[in-house]
């Protein structure tokens, strides 16, 4: 956390909220000094620098709708609710204790929103966002104060991608001994054969392909060495990614793929995970089948199971190989086709694997 709270120009914290949860914080870094809601759905902040800001979400019960509400430091002086537009019932800034300043969105009732993919993105060191709905609502814009900065300081778009490409930052991925392990993530398929070809003609090899050099990412920075089996679009068999895995005596051997249902069942989606023998392997398994679940709601639990696919069966480390789910599947195809969920997938991979190293390696 420290490392990444040192970059000047990008504070970001990665929160998962999850739908079913009554109250989770997301920690942020930075009081209130500007904010506004703007007609795309994405909410700006102006702080004073250097603070912390912690972010909720709470599901609508009798009361009131949805909430999202972020903690400043610092106490407000005037309390206030601001009549909202569109999808946002109304907007109030107040003090739950003292000390503290909160800026509550409350939401209207019939507010499609998605939690999961919300992220709070640090601009700079006292500017935030957070997308929270999307423009499909007609909202006309609310706010008080100036948020941007001046015209020298505003980023461009250069910046910006830097700041896209840190959104899955490993800020709660567990740490591991450094420079002790080694893992071999396998990309399933690749070149002429594109694996499972789903909805829209979206493709297996190039969903595991992604996923799984962010997995290498991911783990690289956690001072693993990470080989991927193929890092383009190759045409490998089985037997050379087994034997490369087994050569380099490899602590982990995770085989990514995507599933298809018999007939392009639309209904069907999912996510499982295999591993061939051992408590280590199902360990890991059950480990990152967890994880996978988590960044996918709705989409259902297959399990971890047994398998004999050659991959796992013929490499003599922990080896598994998970399902991340259906390109056939209506939910799941539309998830898989999003960069954002992409990165969260290899997120909990890495996040599974992480794990199981620092318990068992
Ligand atoms: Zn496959």
């Amino acid at each position: 956390m420290s490392k990444f709270l040192n970059n000047k120009l990008f504070h970001y914290l990665a929160a998962f909220l999850f739908l079913n949860s009554n109250t989770i914080p997301v920690k942020s870094s930075s009081a209130l000094a500007a904010w506004a809601l703007n007609g795309n759905g994405v909410l700006e902040l102006r702080t004073k620098s250097n603070t912390n800001l912690k972010a909720y979400f709470q599901k609508s019960n009798q009361i009131y709708g949805d909430r999202f509400w972020i903690d400043f430091p610092g106490e407000l002086k005037n309390p206030r609710i601001i009549k909202g537009n569109g999808p946002i019932k109304e907007i109030r800034l107040g003090k739950p204790n003292k000390g503290t300043t909160r800026l509550v969105v409350e939401f209207k009732k019939e507010t499609y929103l998605n939690p999961l993919t919300w992220r709070i993105v640090g601009l700079d060191q006292n500017r935030w966002r957070i997308k929270l709905f999307r423009p499909k609502y007609s909202f006309n814009k609310i706010g008080e104060g100036l948020v941007k900065k001046r015209r020298g300081n505003i980023r461009t778009s250069r910046d910006s991608n830097f700041m896209q490409k840190k959104t899955y930052d490993n800020l709660q991925l567990p740490n591991v001994k450094q420079n002790k392990f080694s893992v071999v993530i396998d990309p399933g398929h690749g070149g002429p054969d594109p694996g499972a070809v789903g909805i829209g003609g979206i493709r297996e090899t190039d969903v595991v392909l992604e996923v799984s050099k962010i997995v290498k990412e991911l783990l690289s920075e956690k001072g693993i060495k990470v080989s991927l089996t193929r890092k383009s679009e190759v045409d490998l068999d089985l037997p050379p990614r087994v034997s490369f895995a087994n050569n380099i005596d490899a602590d982990v051997f995770v085989s990514i793929h995507a599933n298809a249902s018999r007939g392009k069942r639309k209904d069907i989606n999912g996510l499982e995970t295999f591993y061939y023998r051992g408590w280590k392997g199902r360990l890991l398994a059950k480990g990152i089948q967890k994880q996978i679940l988590r960044v996918s709601p709705g989409s259902p639990d297959r399990g971890v199971k047994q398998g004999r696919f050659y991959v796992i069966k013929n490499t003599r480390m922990p080896a598994v190989l998970v399902e991340i789910g259906f390109l056939t599947g209506r939910l799941d195809a539309r998830r898989l086709e999003k960069n954002s969920h992409r990165k969260r997938i290899a997120y909990a991979i890495a996040k599974g694997i992480l794990e199981y190293l620092s318990k068992v390696g």
